[in-house]
């Protein structure tokens, strides 16, 4: 196996993203294959017995075990980190996995953590459930007003925990403010950068210390594998996180990690083009509906901050009908072309009512809180001509009197 022509990492790094995204991390076999290699291999073998110790003590490069390295998943590593602009990346098994390991591998009893309010129901699960278990404190606020970020930090806060935009909320974190606070006072900014990806914010270009993905979502973009990330320094992943991946084992599988190798070539396609759908949906729906959560529309209380961050709005928005869980449901029961489904970031259009599905783990206190309300609907917006997403919507709106 060896980096294919011109690849040394000096040259590749000069790649711009949308390069990166369809060579970055390439490794060729003696075979010269075009389409990278899926190595389905648990373990390795070696000419001799020094080779292998070598390789354990750190002192050759090469594979040792799938729970510490695999090709396949290492050139998914590099081809992320590339894109990312980040030093270094560790795939997981899932989006969860890398929340959890990004949080876990630098956390101790003691710690505390301020995180956003709005956030993916597993992602305030462990803040609210599985952190403080451990005797980790968290405290959670509304993550778009800049000084309460500032007033919720004590001597022992180490990580500030967020998404932006926010699942299904579309709350912005003003990316700049957050992480560069967090650098003052020496905590580690995570964010979860699942619903924009490095197509659209580049989170480490505005300080980030951490980002983490589940690349389920706009990665795959075909709704076909779980599959997770986390990007950061060097020192971070070599020392940090590799511990407690290399131990604990939430691993992704090789052949997982290629089908998310072939999906990032298409990713800044699919990325730019839903977001130019999701904004003609938006704008269709923004004169029928009451409340509109989408940032791509002057409407949204953050759209300048967040076209200061992002290069486009991105696939997914939400909006509020007044009828609540029961006209939300008919909606959801109406529409024909796009499909009921809590998946996002696929190529296919899909819609949940996030109350009763992405966010019905956690209280209806927690859900009031962050402002899922009942007459909420998430809706991504994938690759079909969008003047045949109007027209389906446009027919189960009228189904439900709007
Ligand atoms: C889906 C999602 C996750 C979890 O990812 P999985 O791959 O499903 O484990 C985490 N954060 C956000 C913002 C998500 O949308």
């Amino acid at each position: 196996m060896k980096r294919t022509t011109g690849q040394n990492r000096s040259i590749t790094r000069t790649w711009r993203p949308a390069t990166q995204a369809v060579r970055g991390g390439t490794w060729r076999s003696e075979q010269g294959e075009t389409s990278e290699a899926i190595f389905v291999s648990s373990g390795y073998s070696y000419d001799d017995a020094e080779t292998v110790a070598a390789r354990f003590a750190g002192e050759q490069a090469g594979m040792t075990y799938s729970r510490l390295q695999n090709p396949t998943v290492q050139m998914l590593e590099e081809r992320i980190a590339l894109m990312e602009g980040a030093e270094a990346c560790r795939a997981q098994a899932t989006g969860m996995a890398a929340m959890t390991t990004a949080l876990l591998c630098q956390l101790k009893t003691g710690d505390h953590v301020v995180a956003a309010r709005a956030a993916f129901g597993s992602c305030r699960w462990l803040t609210d459930n599985l952190l403080p278990k451990f005797g980790i404190e968290t405290t959670t606020i509304d993550a778009r007003d800049n000084d309460a970020w500032k007033a919720a930090i004590r001597p022992n806060t180490k990580v500030f925990f967020f998404e932006t935009p926010a699942n299904p909320t579309m709350d912005i974190v003003d990316l700049a403010y957050v992480c560069g606070l967090a650098r003052e006072n020496g905590i580690t900014s995570v964010v979860d950068n699942a619903f924009a990806t490095s197509a659209l914010q580049r989170p480490l270009e505005f300080g980030a210390d951490v980002v983490a993905y589940s690349a389920t979502k706009m990665m795959d973009g075909q709704g076909r594998v779980l599959a997770g990330a986390v990007c950061g320094s060097q020192a971070f992943i070599d020392e940090v996180l590799l511990p407690f991946q290399r131990n604990t084992g939430p691993n992704l599988s090789p052949f997982n990690a290629w089908v998310i190798l072939k999906a990032l070539e298409t990713l800044d396609l699919r990325a730019k083009r839903q977001s130019e759908n999701a904004l003609i949906v938006g704008k269709f729906l923004e004169g029928r509906v009451p409340k509109m959560l989408h940032p791509g529309l002057p409407s949204h209380p953050q759209h300048n901050l967040a076209m200061r961050q992002m290069s486009a709005c991105g696939p997914i928005f939400s909006f509020i009908l007044d009828g609540g869980r029961k006209q939300a449901m008919a909606l959801l029961n109406a529409i024909e072309l796009i499909d009921i489904s809590n998946n996002i970031g696929d190529s296919r259009s899909l819609m949940t009512h996030p109350s009763s599905t992405t966010h019905s783990g956690l209280s209806e206190d927690v859900r009031a809180d962050m402002g899922v309300e009942e007459g909420m609907l998430r809706i991504n917006i994938g690759l079909e001509d969008p003047a045949d997403l109007i027209d389906d919507l446009d027919q189960a709106l009228k189904v439900v009197g709007l």
